[in-house]
Protein backbone atom coordinates (compact mmCIF):
# COMPACT_ATOMS: atom_id res chain seq x y z
CA UNK A 1 0.00 0.00 0.00
CA UNK A 2 1.08 3.93 -0.78
CA UNK A 3 2.65 5.48 2.23
CA UNK A 4 0.37 8.06 3.20
CA UNK A 5 1.36 11.72 3.78
CA UNK A 6 -0.79 12.52 6.57
CA UNK A 7 -0.79 11.05 9.80
CA UNK A 8 -4.36 9.06 10.42
CA UNK A 9 -6.11 11.40 12.78
CA UNK A 10 -6.70 9.66 16.62
CA UNK A 11 -10.13 11.06 17.93
CA UNK A 12 -12.08 10.47 20.98
CA UNK A 13 -14.13 7.71 19.02
CA UNK A 14 -11.07 5.88 17.59
CA UNK A 15 -8.30 5.81 15.41
CA UNK A 16 -9.12 6.68 11.45
CA UNK A 17 -6.52 4.77 9.63
CA UNK A 18 -3.88 5.76 7.27
CA UNK A 19 -4.83 3.14 4.60
CA UNK A 20 -7.34 0.77 3.63
CA UNK A 21 -8.89 -1.24 0.78
CA UNK A 22 -11.96 0.09 0.46
CA UNK A 23 -13.11 3.57 1.70
CA UNK A 24 -16.98 4.09 1.47
CA UNK A 25 -18.32 7.67 1.72
CA UNK A 26 -21.66 8.53 3.53
CA UNK A 27 -23.63 5.48 5.61
CA UNK A 28 -26.87 5.86 4.35
CA UNK A 29 -28.68 2.22 3.05
CA UNK A 30 -26.18 2.62 -0.11
CA UNK A 31 -22.81 3.29 1.71
CA UNK A 32 -23.65 0.47 4.65
CA UNK A 33 -25.07 -1.80 2.44
CA UNK A 34 -21.97 -1.97 0.51
CA UNK A 35 -20.03 -1.70 3.57
CA UNK A 36 -21.70 -4.86 4.98
CA UNK A 37 -20.86 -6.94 1.39
CA UNK A 38 -17.51 -6.24 1.59
CA UNK A 39 -16.35 -6.36 5.11
CA UNK A 40 -18.55 -10.02 5.32
CA UNK A 41 -15.87 -11.20 2.54
CA UNK A 42 -13.58 -9.69 4.85
CA UNK A 43 -12.09 -6.97 3.05
CA UNK A 44 -10.48 -4.35 5.24
CA UNK A 45 -13.47 -1.65 4.74
CA UNK A 46 -13.56 2.60 6.16
CA UNK A 47 -16.83 4.26 6.22
CA UNK A 48 -16.91 8.07 6.94
CA UNK A 49 -20.46 9.08 7.33
CA UNK A 50 -20.58 13.08 8.02
CA UNK A 51 -23.71 13.20 10.73
CA UNK A 52 -24.37 11.48 14.01
CA UNK A 53 -27.09 8.24 13.46
CA UNK A 54 -30.15 8.29 13.98
CA UNK A 55 -30.15 10.96 11.46
CA UNK A 56 -33.46 11.94 9.89
CA UNK A 57 -34.09 10.88 6.24
CA UNK A 58 -36.98 11.20 4.26
CA UNK A 59 -37.89 7.93 2.34
CA UNK A 60 -40.45 5.79 4.25
CA UNK A 61 -42.03 2.92 2.35
CA UNK A 62 -39.77 -0.07 1.10
CA UNK A 63 -41.66 -2.35 -1.83
CA UNK A 64 -40.96 -6.23 -0.87
CA UNK A 65 -38.21 -6.67 -3.55
CA UNK A 66 -35.97 -5.19 -1.13
CA UNK A 67 -35.83 -8.49 1.27
CA UNK A 68 -33.11 -10.04 -1.50
CA UNK A 69 -30.68 -7.59 -1.00
CA UNK A 70 -31.03 -7.57 3.03
CA UNK A 71 -30.95 -11.24 2.73
CA UNK A 72 -27.28 -10.86 0.74
CA UNK A 73 -25.93 -8.19 3.56
CA UNK A 74 -27.56 -10.74 6.03
CA UNK A 75 -29.58 -7.70 7.33
CA UNK A 76 -33.32 -8.88 7.20
CA UNK A 77 -33.20 -10.66 10.70
CA UNK A 78 -32.69 -7.38 12.26
CA UNK A 79 -34.92 -5.76 10.11
CA UNK A 80 -37.82 -8.16 10.52
CA UNK A 81 -36.70 -7.77 14.47
CA UNK A 82 -37.14 -4.09 14.46
CA UNK A 83 -41.23 -4.38 14.57
CA UNK A 84 -41.63 -1.82 11.61
CA UNK A 85 -44.85 -1.33 9.90
CA UNK A 86 -46.02 -4.06 7.59
CA UNK A 87 -47.98 -2.49 4.47
CA UNK A 88 -50.87 -4.38 2.30
CA UNK A 89 -50.11 -2.50 -0.93
CA UNK A 90 -50.71 0.63 -2.49
CA UNK A 91 -53.81 3.29 -3.64
CA UNK A 92 -53.45 5.85 -5.95
CA UNK A 93 -56.40 8.51 -6.60
CA UNK A 94 -54.64 10.10 -9.69
CA UNK A 95 -57.24 12.51 -12.03
CA UNK A 96 -59.94 11.60 -10.19
CA UNK A 97 -59.55 7.44 -10.75
CA UNK A 98 -58.90 5.64 -7.82
CA UNK A 99 -56.80 2.72 -8.26
CA UNK A 100 -55.45 -0.10 -5.73
CA UNK A 101 -53.07 -2.71 -5.91
CA UNK A 102 -52.56 -5.53 -2.76
CA UNK A 103 -48.95 -7.26 -2.68
CA UNK A 104 -50.82 -10.51 -1.35
CA UNK A 105 -52.25 -10.87 -5.13
CA UNK A 106 -48.68 -11.25 -6.72
CA UNK A 107 -47.11 -14.12 -4.65
CA UNK A 108 -44.43 -12.09 -2.42
CA UNK A 109 -43.39 -14.36 0.38
CA UNK A 110 -42.75 -11.45 2.55
CA UNK A 111 -43.93 -8.08 3.50
CA UNK A 112 -43.50 -4.50 2.02
CA UNK A 113 -42.83 -1.67 5.13
CA UNK A 114 -43.16 1.73 6.53
CA UNK A 115 -39.95 2.66 8.47
CA UNK A 116 -38.67 5.25 10.29
CA UNK A 117 -35.61 6.07 8.01
CA UNK A 118 -33.73 6.78 11.06
CA UNK A 119 -34.12 3.65 12.33
CA UNK A 120 -33.58 1.56 9.34
CA UNK A 121 -30.28 3.22 8.43
CA UNK A 122 -29.09 3.11 11.92
CA UNK A 123 -29.36 -0.65 12.13
CA UNK A 124 -28.07 -1.11 8.37
CA UNK A 125 -24.47 0.80 9.76
CA UNK A 126 -24.95 -1.05 12.88
CA UNK A 127 -25.24 -4.05 10.94
CA UNK A 128 -22.21 -2.86 8.63
CA UNK A 129 -19.86 -2.63 11.59
CA UNK A 130 -21.06 -5.74 12.87
CA UNK A 131 -19.48 -7.13 9.90
CA UNK A 132 -16.29 -6.15 10.75
CA UNK A 133 -16.30 -2.63 8.94
CA UNK A 134 -14.54 0.55 10.76
CA UNK A 135 -17.27 3.02 10.85
CA UNK A 136 -16.80 6.67 11.93
CA UNK A 137 -19.89 8.48 12.01
CA UNK A 138 -19.01 12.88 12.19
CA UNK A 139 -16.30 12.50 9.81
CA UNK A 140 -17.07 14.24 6.47
CA UNK A 141 -14.98 14.30 3.15
CA UNK A 142 -14.33 17.10 1.64
CA UNK A 143 -12.39 15.84 -1.38
CA UNK A 144 -10.74 12.71 -3.10
CA UNK A 145 -7.72 13.30 -4.93
CA UNK A 146 -6.66 11.02 -7.92
CA UNK A 147 -4.00 12.28 -8.73
CA UNK A 148 -1.91 9.67 -7.24
CA UNK A 149 -1.38 5.65 -7.84
CA UNK A 150 -4.26 5.48 -5.38
CA UNK A 151 -7.42 7.78 -4.33
CA UNK A 152 -6.47 10.26 -1.46
CA UNK A 153 -9.28 11.08 0.48
CA UNK A 154 -9.71 13.93 2.21
CA UNK A 155 -12.23 14.23 5.33
CA UNK A 156 -12.91 16.93 8.18
CA UNK A 157 -13.17 14.71 11.54
CA UNK A 158 -15.83 16.70 13.87
CA UNK A 159 -15.89 14.19 16.93
CA UNK A 160 -15.27 15.60 19.78
CA UNK A 161 -15.41 19.42 19.37
CA UNK A 162 -12.45 19.94 17.64
CA UNK A 163 -12.45 20.23 13.62
CA UNK A 164 -9.10 18.58 12.25
CA UNK A 165 -8.49 17.71 8.98
CA UNK A 166 -6.74 14.45 7.75
CA UNK A 167 -6.85 12.08 4.96
CA UNK A 168 -7.07 8.22 3.96
CA UNK A 169 -5.29 6.19 1.16
CA UNK A 170 -7.25 3.63 -0.61
CA UNK A 171 -7.49 1.12 -3.55
CA UNK A 172 -11.09 1.94 -4.25
CA UNK A 173 -13.60 4.46 -3.00
CA UNK A 174 -17.13 4.49 -3.41
CA UNK A 175 -19.23 7.57 -2.89
CA UNK A 176 -22.53 6.62 -1.46
CA UNK A 177 -22.77 10.06 0.14
CA UNK A 178 -26.37 10.76 -1.33
CA UNK A 179 -27.74 14.23 -2.90
CA UNK A 180 -24.27 16.09 -1.62
CA UNK A 181 -23.18 13.67 -4.67
CA UNK A 182 -19.71 14.46 -4.12
CA UNK A 183 -17.38 12.57 -6.93
CA UNK A 184 -20.36 14.07 -8.86
CA UNK A 185 -19.65 17.40 -7.69
CA UNK A 186 -16.27 17.09 -8.09
CA UNK A 187 -15.97 15.36 -11.43
CA UNK A 188 -18.88 18.21 -12.84
CA UNK A 189 -20.77 15.56 -13.93
CA UNK A 190 -24.01 15.66 -12.38
CA UNK A 191 -26.94 16.56 -14.96
CA UNK A 192 -30.31 17.77 -14.14
CA UNK A 193 -33.30 16.52 -16.03
CA UNK A 194 -35.42 18.03 -18.57
CA UNK A 195 -37.24 21.07 -16.60
CA UNK A 196 -40.94 20.13 -17.21
CA UNK A 197 -40.01 16.49 -15.17
CA UNK A 198 -37.65 18.41 -12.34
CA UNK A 199 -39.15 18.27 -9.13
CA UNK A 200 -38.61 19.30 -5.82
CA UNK A 201 -40.54 18.05 -2.53
CA UNK A 202 -41.95 19.31 0.83
CA UNK A 203 -43.14 17.14 3.81
CA UNK A 204 -44.09 17.17 6.98
CA UNK A 205 -45.39 14.49 10.04
CA UNK A 206 -48.76 14.58 11.49
CA UNK A 207 -49.69 12.43 14.76
CA UNK A 208 -53.18 11.07 14.73
CA UNK A 209 -53.48 10.45 10.90
CA UNK A 210 -56.05 8.42 10.16
CA UNK A 211 -55.05 5.45 7.33
CA UNK A 212 -56.13 3.75 4.49
CA UNK A 213 -56.38 -0.03 4.08
CA UNK A 214 -56.29 -2.17 1.01
CA UNK A 215 -60.08 -1.89 1.07
CA UNK A 216 -60.13 1.71 0.61
CA UNK A 217 -61.43 2.30 4.23
CA UNK A 218 -60.12 4.37 6.69
CA UNK A 219 -58.77 3.70 10.37
CA UNK A 220 -57.83 5.44 13.26
CA UNK A 221 -54.16 5.98 13.72
CA UNK A 222 -54.71 3.84 17.40
CA UNK A 223 -55.21 1.01 14.55
CA UNK A 224 -51.47 0.82 13.04
CA UNK A 225 -50.21 -2.31 13.77
CA UNK A 226 -53.72 -3.85 14.19
CA UNK A 227 -54.67 -3.30 10.54
CA UNK A 228 -52.35 -2.97 7.29
CA UNK A 229 -51.95 -0.07 5.66
CA UNK A 230 -51.69 0.98 2.49
CA UNK A 231 -48.82 3.92 0.93
CA UNK A 232 -51.43 6.13 -0.30
CA UNK A 233 -51.00 8.70 -2.88
CA UNK A 234 -52.97 11.37 -4.78
CA UNK A 235 -52.36 13.53 -7.40
CA UNK A 236 -53.65 17.36 -7.02
CA UNK A 237 -53.20 20.19 -9.86
CA UNK A 238 -49.70 20.97 -9.36
CA UNK A 239 -47.84 17.42 -8.92
CA UNK A 240 -48.89 14.52 -6.16
CA UNK A 241 -48.82 13.92 -2.39
CA UNK A 242 -47.62 10.88 -0.46
CA UNK A 243 -49.11 9.62 3.07
CA UNK A 244 -47.10 7.09 4.45
CA UNK A 245 -48.12 6.19 7.97
CA UNK A 246 -46.01 4.67 10.66
CA UNK A 247 -45.54 3.82 14.07
CA UNK A 248 -46.33 6.68 15.63
CA UNK A 249 -46.52 9.42 13.07
CA UNK A 250 -47.63 9.68 9.39
CA UNK A 251 -44.77 11.08 6.58
CA UNK A 252 -47.06 13.22 4.72
CA UNK A 253 -45.24 15.16 1.01
CA UNK A 254 -45.83 16.90 -1.76
CA UNK A 255 -44.10 16.51 -4.78
CA UNK A 256 -44.10 19.60 -7.07
CA UNK A 257 -42.67 21.49 -10.19
CA UNK A 258 -39.56 23.58 -9.06
CA UNK A 259 -41.37 26.30 -10.79
CA UNK A 260 -44.09 26.35 -8.47
CA UNK A 261 -42.75 27.69 -5.19
CA UNK A 262 -40.30 30.23 -7.18
CA UNK A 263 -39.57 33.28 -5.07
CA UNK A 264 -41.23 31.85 -2.15
CA UNK A 265 -39.48 32.10 1.01
CA UNK A 266 -39.47 28.34 3.70
CA UNK A 267 -42.14 29.62 5.71
CA UNK A 268 -44.34 30.54 2.71
CA UNK A 269 -43.37 26.70 1.30
CA UNK A 270 -44.24 25.61 4.68
CA UNK A 271 -47.87 27.38 4.47
CA UNK A 272 -48.19 26.26 0.87
CA UNK A 273 -47.51 22.64 2.12
CA UNK A 274 -50.04 23.01 4.87
CA UNK A 275 -52.77 24.48 2.90
CA UNK A 276 -52.42 22.12 0.08
CA UNK A 277 -52.60 19.19 2.90
CA UNK A 278 -55.73 20.64 4.54
CA UNK A 279 -57.91 20.65 0.61
CA UNK A 280 -57.06 18.19 -1.15
CA UNK A 281 -59.57 15.92 -1.57
CA UNK A 282 -59.15 12.16 0.62
CA UNK A 283 -56.19 13.56 2.23
CA UNK A 284 -58.13 16.47 4.00
CA UNK A 285 -60.61 13.47 5.82
CA UNK A 286 -57.01 11.56 6.67
CA UNK A 287 -55.77 14.38 7.98
CA UNK A 288 -58.85 16.10 9.95
CA UNK A 289 -58.13 14.58 13.40
CA UNK A 290 -54.39 14.95 12.88
CA UNK A 291 -52.05 17.40 14.55
CA UNK A 292 -49.25 18.68 12.43
CA UNK A 293 -45.75 18.12 14.56
CA UNK A 294 -44.13 21.64 14.69
CA UNK A 295 -40.54 21.88 13.19
CA UNK A 296 -41.26 18.86 11.08
CA UNK A 297 -41.09 20.87 7.81
CA UNK A 298 -38.55 19.39 5.79
CA UNK A 299 -37.15 20.06 2.00
CA UNK A 300 -35.80 18.78 -0.89
CA UNK A 301 -34.69 21.41 -3.41
CA UNK A 302 -35.00 20.51 -7.38
CA UNK A 303 -33.25 16.63 -7.02
CA UNK A 304 -33.89 14.77 -10.48
CA UNK A 305 -30.52 14.05 -11.67
CA UNK A 306 -27.84 11.55 -12.75
CA UNK A 307 -24.14 11.66 -13.15
CA UNK A 308 -22.33 10.77 -16.40
CA UNK A 309 -19.75 9.19 -14.89
CA UNK A 310 -20.35 6.36 -12.60
CA UNK A 311 -17.76 3.66 -12.38
CA UNK A 312 -13.90 3.88 -12.77
CA UNK A 313 -11.27 1.79 -12.59
CA UNK A 314 -10.70 3.23 -8.44
CA UNK A 315 -13.85 4.82 -7.99
CA UNK A 316 -17.62 4.02 -7.41
CA UNK A 317 -20.73 6.55 -7.28
CA UNK A 318 -23.75 4.77 -5.89
CA UNK A 319 -27.62 5.37 -4.25
CA UNK A 320 -28.50 9.11 -4.67
CA UNK A 321 -24.85 9.91 -5.48
CA UNK A 322 -24.76 8.47 -8.55
CA UNK A 323 -28.84 9.39 -9.37
CA UNK A 324 -32.18 10.19 -8.06
CA UNK A 325 -35.77 9.75 -9.81
CA UNK A 326 -38.84 10.94 -8.77
CA UNK A 327 -39.89 8.81 -5.69
CA UNK A 328 -43.55 7.95 -6.51
CA UNK A 329 -42.84 4.38 -7.08
CA UNK A 330 -40.47 3.55 -4.07
CA UNK A 331 -37.45 2.61 -5.91
CA UNK A 332 -34.73 4.80 -3.85
CA UNK A 333 -33.54 2.60 -1.55
CA UNK A 334 -34.11 -0.13 -3.74
CA UNK A 335 -31.89 1.64 -6.40
CA UNK A 336 -29.51 2.29 -3.29
CA UNK A 337 -29.48 -1.51 -2.38
CA UNK A 338 -28.70 -2.84 -5.79
CA UNK A 339 -26.37 -0.36 -6.02
CA UNK A 340 -24.53 -2.12 -3.70
CA UNK A 341 -24.88 -5.26 -4.39
CA UNK A 342 -23.25 -4.69 -8.15
CA UNK A 343 -20.65 -2.87 -6.57
CA UNK A 344 -19.80 -5.13 -3.93
CA UNK A 345 -19.08 -7.55 -6.58
CA UNK A 346 -17.43 -5.70 -8.83
CA UNK A 347 -14.73 -4.29 -6.38
CA UNK A 348 -14.62 -7.93 -4.75
CA UNK A 349 -13.56 -9.29 -8.31
CA UNK A 350 -11.30 -6.01 -8.82
CA UNK A 351 -8.87 -6.76 -5.47
CA UNK A 352 -8.94 -10.24 -6.74
CA UNK A 353 -7.45 -9.77 -10.19
CA UNK A 354 -6.75 -5.50 -10.29
CA UNK A 355 -6.11 -6.00 -14.01
CA UNK A 356 -9.75 -6.53 -14.67
CA UNK A 357 -10.67 -3.26 -12.65
CA UNK A 358 -11.88 -1.33 -15.91
CA UNK A 359 -13.93 -4.31 -16.96
CA UNK A 360 -15.97 -4.16 -13.52
CA UNK A 361 -16.15 -0.87 -13.50
CA UNK A 362 -17.78 -1.01 -17.15
CA UNK A 363 -20.08 -4.14 -16.22
CA UNK A 364 -21.28 -2.18 -13.36
CA UNK A 365 -21.91 1.24 -14.56
CA UNK A 366 -24.48 -0.73 -16.87
CA UNK A 367 -26.11 -2.67 -14.96
CA UNK A 368 -26.80 0.92 -12.47
CA UNK A 369 -27.75 2.62 -15.66
CA UNK A 370 -30.13 -0.58 -16.61
CA UNK A 371 -31.85 0.06 -13.05
CA UNK A 372 -31.83 4.17 -13.19
CA UNK A 373 -33.86 4.01 -16.93
CA UNK A 374 -35.93 1.18 -15.07
CA UNK A 375 -37.06 3.40 -12.59
CA UNK A 376 -37.17 6.46 -14.52
CA UNK A 377 -39.34 4.70 -17.40
CA UNK A 378 -41.35 4.52 -14.72
CA UNK A 379 -41.93 7.49 -12.57
CA UNK A 380 -41.01 10.03 -15.59
CA UNK A 381 -42.93 10.42 -18.39
CA UNK A 382 -40.51 11.86 -20.37
CA UNK A 383 -38.64 9.03 -21.10
CA UNK A 384 -35.99 8.26 -23.70
CA UNK A 385 -34.08 11.79 -22.89
CA UNK A 386 -30.42 12.21 -22.17
CA UNK A 387 -28.54 9.47 -20.16
CA UNK A 388 -31.00 6.82 -20.53
CA UNK A 389 -30.94 4.24 -22.87
CA UNK A 390 -34.24 2.01 -24.66
CA UNK A 391 -32.16 -1.06 -25.19
CA UNK A 392 -30.23 -1.23 -21.69
CA UNK A 393 -33.65 -1.01 -20.01
CA UNK A 394 -35.16 -3.67 -21.99
CA UNK A 395 -32.48 -5.87 -21.69
CA UNK A 396 -32.94 -5.32 -17.82
CA UNK A 397 -36.54 -5.69 -17.71
CA UNK A 398 -35.86 -9.33 -19.44
CA UNK A 399 -34.00 -9.86 -16.08
CA UNK A 400 -35.86 -8.74 -13.89
CA UNK A 401 -38.10 -12.17 -11.93
CA UNK A 402 -41.16 -12.50 -12.83
CA UNK A 403 -42.95 -11.10 -10.18
CA UNK A 404 -41.10 -7.65 -9.36
CA UNK A 405 -42.20 -7.01 -12.68
CA UNK A 406 -45.30 -7.87 -12.40
CA UNK A 407 -45.97 -6.17 -9.51
CA UNK A 408 -43.95 -2.72 -11.54
CA UNK A 409 -46.64 -3.17 -14.17
CA UNK A 410 -49.45 -2.98 -12.07
CA UNK A 411 -48.21 0.01 -10.39
CA UNK A 412 -47.64 1.52 -13.45
CA UNK A 413 -51.12 1.97 -14.17
CA UNK A 414 -51.69 3.80 -10.95
CA UNK A 415 -50.13 7.07 -11.99
CA UNK A 416 -50.08 8.57 -15.57
CA UNK A 417 -46.41 8.92 -15.45
CA UNK A 418 -45.38 5.16 -17.06
CA UNK A 419 -46.59 5.63 -20.76
CA UNK A 420 -42.82 4.82 -21.79
CA UNK A 421 -42.78 2.12 -19.33
CA UNK A 422 -45.38 0.72 -21.03
CA UNK A 423 -44.10 1.21 -24.51
CA UNK A 424 -40.97 -0.43 -23.32
CA UNK A 425 -42.70 -3.40 -22.41
CA UNK A 426 -44.60 -3.77 -25.46
CA UNK A 427 -41.67 -3.43 -27.40
CA UNK A 428 -39.94 -6.35 -25.24
CA UNK A 429 -42.91 -8.21 -25.57
CA UNK A 430 -43.26 -8.33 -22.17
CA UNK A 431 -46.45 -7.70 -21.56
CA UNK A 432 -47.96 -10.95 -22.71
CA UNK A 433 -49.72 -12.57 -19.98
CA UNK A 434 -48.90 -9.43 -17.32
CA UNK A 435 -51.97 -7.46 -17.72
CA UNK A 436 -53.33 -4.85 -15.41
CA UNK A 437 -55.56 -7.51 -13.94
CA UNK A 438 -53.73 -6.50 -11.05
CA UNK A 439 -54.51 -3.04 -10.42
CA UNK A 440 -58.20 -2.66 -9.44
CA UNK A 441 -60.13 0.01 -10.50
CA UNK A 442 -62.18 1.46 -7.14
CA UNK A 443 -65.37 3.45 -7.15
CA UNK A 444 -64.49 5.44 -4.45
CA UNK A 445 -62.70 5.37 -0.74
CA UNK A 446 -64.68 5.28 2.20
CA UNK A 447 -63.14 7.76 4.50
C1 LIG B 1 -38.98 13.44 -0.99
C2 LIG B 1 -38.41 12.06 -1.08
C3 LIG B 1 -39.20 10.95 -0.84
C4 LIG B 1 -38.66 9.68 -0.94
N1 LIG B 1 -39.45 8.58 -0.74
C5 LIG B 1 -38.92 7.34 -0.85
C6 LIG B 1 -39.69 6.17 -0.56
O1 LIG B 1 -40.85 6.26 -0.15
N2 LIG B 1 -39.10 4.96 -0.72
C7 LIG B 1 -37.81 4.83 -1.14
O2 LIG B 1 -37.33 3.70 -1.30
N3 LIG B 1 -37.05 5.91 -1.39
C8 LIG B 1 -37.56 7.15 -1.23
N4 LIG B 1 -36.78 8.24 -1.45
C9 LIG B 1 -35.40 8.04 -1.86
C10 LIG B 1 -34.52 7.55 -0.73
O3 LIG B 1 -34.67 8.35 0.41
C11 LIG B 1 -33.07 7.57 -1.20
O4 LIG B 1 -33.01 7.04 -2.49
C12 LIG B 1 -32.15 6.78 -0.27
O5 LIG B 1 -32.05 7.39 0.99
C13 LIG B 1 -30.76 6.69 -0.92
O6 LIG B 1 -29.85 6.09 -0.04
P1 LIG B 1 -28.32 6.53 -0.11
O7 LIG B 1 -27.60 5.66 0.85
O8 LIG B 1 -27.88 6.60 -1.51
O9 LIG B 1 -28.30 8.05 0.40
P2 LIG B 1 -28.70 8.67 1.81
O10 LIG B 1 -29.75 7.89 2.47
O11 LIG B 1 -28.98 10.11 1.54
O12 LIG B 1 -27.36 8.56 2.66
C14 LIG B 1 -26.23 9.32 2.34
C15 LIG B 1 -25.39 9.50 3.59
O13 LIG B 1 -24.16 10.13 3.24
C16 LIG B 1 -23.82 11.07 4.24
N5 LIG B 1 -22.95 12.08 3.62
C17 LIG B 1 -23.30 13.04 2.75
N6 LIG B 1 -22.21 13.76 2.38
C18 LIG B 1 -21.16 13.22 3.05
C19 LIG B 1 -19.78 13.52 3.09
N7 LIG B 1 -19.27 14.54 2.40
N8 LIG B 1 -18.98 12.78 3.89
C20 LIG B 1 -19.48 11.76 4.62
N9 LIG B 1 -20.79 11.43 4.62
C21 LIG B 1 -21.62 12.15 3.84
C22 LIG B 1 -25.16 11.62 4.69
O14 LIG B 1 -25.09 12.17 6.00
C23 LIG B 1 -26.05 10.37 4.63
O15 LIG B 1 -26.11 9.69 5.87
C24 LIG B 1 -37.30 9.52 -1.31
C25 LIG B 1 -36.50 10.64 -1.51
C26 LIG B 1 -37.05 11.90 -1.40
C27 LIG B 1 -36.16 13.10 -1.65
Amino acid sequence: MEAPGTAGVMAMHGEIPQGCDVLVIGGGPAGSSVAALLAKDGIDVVLLEKARHPRPQVGESLIPHFWKYADQTGASGLIEQAGFIEKAGGISAWNGKIHRIAFAEFGFTRPALHVERDVFDQLLLNHAENQGAKIHQQVAVNRVDFGGSRPRVHYLDKRGGNACEGSIVCRYVIDASGASALLAGQFKSRKLIDSRMRFLSLWGYYENARFIASDGASHPAADIGKVKPVTFVTSFEDGWIWHIALRRLTSVGLVINTDRTRGMNRSERERFFLETCRRTPHLDRLLEPAEYQDNSFCERPDYSYYSTRLCGENFYCIGDAASFVDPIYSHGVLNAFYNASMTALAVNESLKDPSRSARHAQLCENRMRQFYGFSRSLALGEFGGDGVDAQLVQHFMRSVPKVELELMLAASFMSERSENFHRLIREAGLDRGSSPARTHFMERLEL
